[in-house]
């Protein structure tokens, strides 16, 4: 029996999750609740103080020797802070501070997808892998990287992202970050409804009104959403699957940016998109992405870690935080 515990923490903007582990990275315990949403930020700090205790409680484990914390951004990774999230509604959330002066042991933290490539390297399909990357497809697009063994941080910490990454220099559509033509604008599960929109406009309306994608949103281009859309070219419906193709030519071309940026040898897929539809967003990126690169085309696999890859990441990141010391 091994009596290193560790703690790791996946903190996004719905859902925050709390898991308890040996030092093999074998789970004793997890918990989620909903991510507090009230007015003040340190609440969250509160909130997961009060779901480590109760997981030591349940496990019956009587000491930890440190916290991971993989969460949404952006981070100022010095303070320990996160800084005017998108989708939270605090300015500042302090994070590293409260929870390891409460606890009396280190707190570390990265962002999710950081957390999601140290998982990956440790726990995953990418075991002993020095050239890594990881991207997710889900609400917004993000990625980690490995690259000649180094996991890659950057001078805050924000080295890949890779969701705003330019792929349209007309920049048709507007990004959440306020920017124009980034990937994340087209690709990710918030704005793929934008992108089906413009692609509908030229489409032929009469088709349009003939698909099953218009009986499923009743005529009503407002209830347009990413699971519609992925429902209906699961069913075979024509005008989904033009869409789902061209999503996929996009998503070749970020795929081909992180090619020939970082010259992975394995890329790692997860996020709920990829997941639900393995398919659909998988074989279009394999078919398309050797039109862009230059460098060697890597294995492209989804993570065989699944929606769990921030939370074995943050226990990764806990059982090893040399890595992520900012230069
Ligand atoms: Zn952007």
């Amino acid at each position: 029996m091994s009596n290193k515990f560790v703690v790791g923490v996946d903190l996004g903007a719905t859902w925050v999750r709390v898991a308890l582990s040996d030092e093999n990275g074998n789970i004793l315990g997890k918990l989620s609740e909903k991510t507090y949403r009230g007015e003040n930020g340190e609440k969250i700090s509160e909130q997961i103080l009060n779901m480590i205790f109760k997981l030591i409680e349940k496990t019956g484990v009587t000491s930890i020797s440190a916290v991971g914390i993989g969460s949404i951004g952006p981070l100022d990774m010095r303070k320990g802070v996160i800084v005017k999230p998108a989708n939270l509604p605090f300015e500042n959330v302090p994070l590293v501070e409260p929870i390891s002066s409460k606890l009396n042991v280190p707190v570390y933290l990265v962002n999710d997808c950081t957390a999601a490539v140290i998982g990956e390297h440790r726990f995953g399909a990418g075991k002993g892998v020095n050239n890594l990357v990881y991207v997710t497809l889900s609400t917004g697009i993000g990625g980690g990287a490995y690259v000649d063994g180094h996991l890659l941080l950057g001078k805050d910490g924000n080295a890949v992202e890779i969701g705003h990454i330019v792929i349209d220099f007309e920049g048709r559509l507007k990004c959440g970050c306020g920017k124009r033509g980034h990937w994340e604008a087209y690709c990710s599960g918030a704005n793929i409804p934008n992108f089906a929109k413009l692609m509908l406009n030229e489409m032929d309306k009469r088709k349009i009104e003939e698909s099953l994608l218009f009986k499923l949103i009743r005529g009503d281009l407002s209830g347009l959403t990413t699971e519609v859309i992925f429902r209906a070219a699961n069913e075979g419906d024509e005008i989904s699957l033009r869409i789902v193709r061209e999503i996929g030519k996009l998503n070749a071309i970020g795929f081909a940016n992180i090619v020939n940026v970082y010259d992975p040898s394995l890329i790692t897929v997860g996020g709920s998109i990829a997941l639900n539809n393995p398919k659909l967003v998988l074989e279009p990126i394999r078919k398309h992405l050797g039109n862009y690169t230059v460098n060697k085309v890597p294995k492209i696999v989804l993570t065989p870690l699944g929606s769990d890859i921030v939370l074995y990441g943050a226990v990764a990141l806990a059982l090893n935080p040399s890595q992520i010391q900012l230069k």
